[in-house]
């Protein structure tokens, strides 16, 4: 039996700390109730909606009126075969990165720091400083919800590209995955990853809510700097602004709205756009429904 929790806060579960109630969720602990979940949103005609760790993810202030399956600590288990690790979905990335790190295995401590889970990095094929999680995956299991089956796909059928995958267009859960690392130097690795935190601490607003990059990169550019110069570092909205310390960060002063958010989201859009002739891509995941719609030219 699983258990279904009703009207449950999703600011509790987004790093932007906003988002109404999801009308339905749910934390399964293996497959048998993920496919229960499932079961209960199809019988009931419920959208369904995946919360890894909710670091790239924009609710609306309504929240989610349907089933929001949380997969996180409860589904979070690693098992590590030589150079092989084989995880759930619900791992710390972070988590995983550590322990690779500390076994001498290279591959991911690039993506330290990366505040998500190993199910949510694969669906965003998520990356830093030139490496992405791709490149380590050898195997994604997933449940496809609409054969209500367990399948399984090699790297190269996931179409990768950049904070992309097939993953964010199927209808799936992610499961987990194999990853294969490379032979590396334990200490060699250790110190990368320092390097690496200590660059994310000094140049991110680590100590206020957000969701990481707001916008992708356009090719040959960087979001935050385009911000910049159409002169909107430091731009507030309500208790939502874009940060002073980086521009394509969105940063939540206590209390914003996720309205707010979108509405920075659409300036930014806008005013870059026209002062500079790019239209920026929002990489957050929004969820739920929002009224202002995002800029368009
Ligand atoms: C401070 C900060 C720094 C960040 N730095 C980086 C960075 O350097 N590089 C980078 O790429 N990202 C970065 N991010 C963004 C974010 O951490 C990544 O995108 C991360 O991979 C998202 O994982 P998550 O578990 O939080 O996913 P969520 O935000 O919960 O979800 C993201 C998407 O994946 C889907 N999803 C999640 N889990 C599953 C699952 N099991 N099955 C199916 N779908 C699922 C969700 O429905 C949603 O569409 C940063 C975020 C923050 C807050």
């Amino acid at each position: 039996m699983i258990t279904i929790l009703r009207d449950i806060p999703l600011c509790d579960r987004t790093s932007f700390k906003i988002g109404g109630p999801a009308r339905y969720f749910v934390e399964p602990h293996d497959e048998d109730e993920i496919r229960a979940a499932i079961d209960f949103a199809r019988e009931k005609n419920l959208p369904v909606l995946l919360v890894g760790r909710g670091s790239n993810l924009l609710v609306s202030d309504a929240g989610w009126d349907g089933l929001a399956i949380g997969i996180g600590q409860s589904y979070a288990a690693v098992t590590w075969r030589g150079d092989t690790a084989t995880a759930q979905a619900g791992v710390l990335l972070d988590s995983l990165v550590l322990q690779s790190v500390r076994h001498g295995y290279a591959g991911l401590e690039e993506l330290s720091g990366i505040p998500g889970s190993l199910g949510g990095a694969l669906v965003m094929n998520a990356g830093a400083y030139g490496t992405t999680i791709s490149e380590t995956v050898e195997r994604v299991s997933y449940f496809d919800i609409d054969k209500s089956i367990i399948a399984d796909a090699s790297r190269g059928a996931l179409d990768f590209g950049y904070r992309s995958s097939i993953l964010q267009r199927k209808k799936v859960v992610v499961l987990g995955a194999v990853l294969k690392f490379l032979p590396g130097n334990r200490n060699r690795l250790l110190e990368v990853r320092g390097e690496v935190l200590n660059k994310r601490k000094a140049r991110q607003p680590l100590y206020l809510p957000n969701c990481g990059s707001v916008f992708k990169r356009p090719p040959g550019q960087f979001a935050g700097l385009l911000i910049e110069k159409a002169g909107l570092k430091g731009f507030r909205f309500g208790n939502a602004g874009i940060s002073e310390q980086h521009a394509n960060f969105i940063v939540n002063f206590g209390g914003a709205r996720a309205a707010e958010v979108r509405h920075l989201i659409v300036v930014a859009q806008q005013r870059v756009y026209e002062r500079l002739g790019f239209l920026l891509e929002p990489e957050v995941i929004f969820a739920g429904s929002f009224e202002e719609p995002l800029f368009h030219p």
